[in-house]
């Protein structure tokens, strides 16, 4: 490699905005091509898995933070690689890279909406209406949506509900739920026979896409269980997006390349 382009890469360092399997696997490939990389983390999870090179945690106060961060650090390009449901940090990251002229891309898993059995899914806009398609006196609803829903749920009507989460909440939940902490990824035996054990009849879920979590639908397919989910939030769609990490890592080598 001739010097001035080691000298370019060594310059150009790259944020990757995480807390997801995609981005931890962005982070390591930008690491092992010779790329300066700090991903950011929100500082939601209590023991996260820590992605190669650099690694900040909490938020950065909104954009004009995250500008401000993207500036003193010497920033030259962003991967959002956020949960599709993380809204708020991808908007800011539109609107400080907007603003500071920096590269932005989108990695974005695909969703679960192509799948063979999507049609069969009842498809909702936000929690709300996921707990109210999913009440039922006599149901038994498996909840996948993450601890930062559980509020929107409290109203679940519901005979038992099964809350996996990561971490356990710290707040008192209602008679009817119980709470089962574990981190994927899952697969189709398992969840199985999690939801035959505890006779589950709904799975409420958000489309997450990936594979890391998707037995759990093989499993409501094969049981014959109804399956709610949630639409994913509108993105920005003047962003470029990359539907791999390996898009992803590509965009990043183009990105560098052309600044040199
Ligand atoms: P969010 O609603 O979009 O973000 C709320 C605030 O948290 C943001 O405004 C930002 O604070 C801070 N934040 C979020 N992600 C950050 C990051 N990677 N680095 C630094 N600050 C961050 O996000 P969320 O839904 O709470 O998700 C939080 C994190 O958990 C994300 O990193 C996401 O990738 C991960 N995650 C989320 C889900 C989910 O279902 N939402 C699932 C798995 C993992 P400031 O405004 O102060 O900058």
């Amino acid at each position: 490699m001739p010097s001035s382009q080691t000298t370019a890469r060594d310059r150009a360092r790259v944020l990757v905005l995480g807390g997801t399997a995609e981005a931890r696997a962005l982070a390591g490939m930008s690491v092992a091509d010779g790329y300066d990389v700090v991903s950011s983390l929100a500082g939601r999870v209590k023991n996260p898995a820590l992605p190669a090179g650099g690694v900040r945690i909490g938020g950065f106060g909104g954009p004009d933070g995250l500008l401000d961060y993207l500036r003193t650090s010497d920033i030259a390009l962003v991967v959002d690689a956020t949960h599709p449901f993380a809204a708020r940090i991808s908007m800011s990251a539109v609107t400080a890279c907007g603003r500071g002229q920096i590269p932005l891309l989108r990695l974005a898993r695909p969703g679960w909406a192509n799948r063979s059995d999507a049609d069969s899914w009842t498809w909702v806009d936000d929690h709300d209406e996921a707990a109210r398609t999913a009440s039922g006196a006599a149901r038994r609803v498996f909840l996948t949506t993450g601890r930062q829903s559980i509020d929107d749920f409290r109203g679940l009507n519901a005979q038992f509900v099964l809350l996996r989460v990561v971490d356990p909440p710290n707040l008192a939940l209602p008679g009817a739920w119980h709470v089962l902490t574990s981190r994927g990824p899952y697969e189709l035996a398992g969840e199985r026979q999690l939801m035959s054990e505890h006779r589950i009849d709904t799975l409420v879920t958000k489309d997450s896409g990936g594979a890391h979590t998707a037995a759990k639908l093989d499993a409501a397919s094969k049981l014959g269980v109804q399956v709610v989910v949630v639409r994913r939030p509108q993105y920005d769609g003047s962003v470029p997006q990359a539907p791999s990490v390996e898009d992803a890592a590509a965009w990043v080598r183009d990105v560098i390349d052309v600044r040199q």
